[in-house]
C-alpha cells in the first residue's frame, strides 16, 4: 500500500478542518493508502475525535527539540504523543529557512520523537542552487548522515523520508521522474552505507514538492518510492480524494 502524507502547513481554523474532514472521511475508503495528515497543533483535538476508527494517522508538523520545561511556546513529543498523534514532521525546508532550524536540533528532535513513541517523518532535499552547481546527492547524503546520528538501525522502521527539493515545494515546478529515481535510489544507498543494507530497503522514502491531481500519473512508476508528500493540494479535500484515487 502507497504511503500518503498531507502538509497543511498554517492552513485551516479548527472549524475549518472539522468542516474538512467531514466532506474527506464521508467518502474516504479505508485498506486503499496509507494516509497521515499533518495538521496545525490547534486542529489536533477536533481531527483526533473526527478520526476515531478511520484508517487516518494524525500527523504533527514540528516539535521542540527539548524534552520539557522552560520553552514558551513550544511542544514537546510527550505533548503530541498523548493528543493522539502518531506522526510528526521534522525538519520541514520551511523551517529550516524561516526558523533557521538545522540538522543537529533535527537529530535532537528526530530522538525526542521516536523515544516518546512517535514516528517521524524527516524531510531532506537541495536548494536550487546545490541543484545547479550539481550538488544534489552531496547534499542529501550529508542531510541524512546529520539528521541520523546516532540511531539505531532498528529505528528507521519508524522514519518516513521526504525528499523534498526545495525548489519543488509550492512552485508547481517538480524533477523529471528520472531525477527522483535516482535522488531515491542515492537515499538508500547511504541508509545502506550507514546502517545496512535491510535497512535500505525496509526505511520508506516518499517524494514531496507540487504533486497534485494532474501531474502525479508520471511519477507512480518510480522504483523504490514508497509514496508521496503532498501540500497545497491536500488542502481541497476534492482534490485530495482525487490523488487518493490515483495512487
Ligand atoms: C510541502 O509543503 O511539503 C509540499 C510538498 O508542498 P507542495 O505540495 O505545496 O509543494
Amino acid at each position: 500500500m502507497r504511503t500518503l502524507i498531507a502538509n497543511f502547513k498554517m492552513n485551516k481554523t479548527p472549524s475549518q478542518t472539522k468542516d474538512y474532514l467531514i466532506s474527506l472521511l464521508s467518502r474516504f475508503e479505508s485498506g486503499k493508502v496509507d494516509l497521515t495528515l499533518c495538521l496545525p497543533y490547534t486542529s489536533l483535538a477536533i481531527a483526533n475525535l473526527l478520526c476515531q476508527g478511520r484508517d487516518i494517522r494524525l500527523g504533527a508538523q514540528n516539535l521542540s527539540d527539548e524534552e520539557e520545561g522552560k520553552n514558551t511556546g513550544e511542544i514537546s513529543s510527550a505533548m503530541l504523543k498523548d493528543s493522539g498523534v502518531d506522526f510528526v514532521l521534522i525538519g520541514h525546508s520551511e523551517r529550516r529557512k524561516k526558523f533557521k532550524e538545522d540538522f543537529r536540533a533535527i537529530n535532537r528532535k528526530i530522538k525526542l520523537a521516536l523515544k516518546n513513541g512517535l514516528g517521524v517523518i524527516l524531510c531532506i532535499g537541495e536548494s536550487l542552487a546545490e541543484r545547479n552547481t550539481l550538488k544534489t546527492y552531496e547534499t542529501l547524503k550529508d542531510q541524512i548522515e546529520l539528521a541520523l546520528k546516532g540511531l539505531y538501525e532498528n529505528e528507521l522502521e519508524r522514519i518516513v523520508i521526504a525528499y523534498e527539493p526545495i525548489w519543488a515545494i509550492g512552485t508547481g515546478k517538480t524533477p523529471t521522474k528520472n531525477e527522483i529515481e535516482k535522488s531515491v535510489a542515492e537515499i538508500r544507498r547511504v541508509v545502506g552505507d550507514d546502517f545496512s543494507q535491510n535497512a535500505s530497503q525496509t526505511v520508506k522514502v516518499v517524494y514531496g514538492g507540487s504533486i497534485d491531481s494532474k501531474n502525479i500519473r508520471q511519477f507512480l512508476s518510480i522504483k523504490n518510492l514508497d509514496g508521496f508528500l503532498v501540500g497545497g493540494a491536500c488542502l481541497d479535500p476534492n482534490e485530495f480524494l482525487k490523488i487518493i484515487s490515483l495512487i
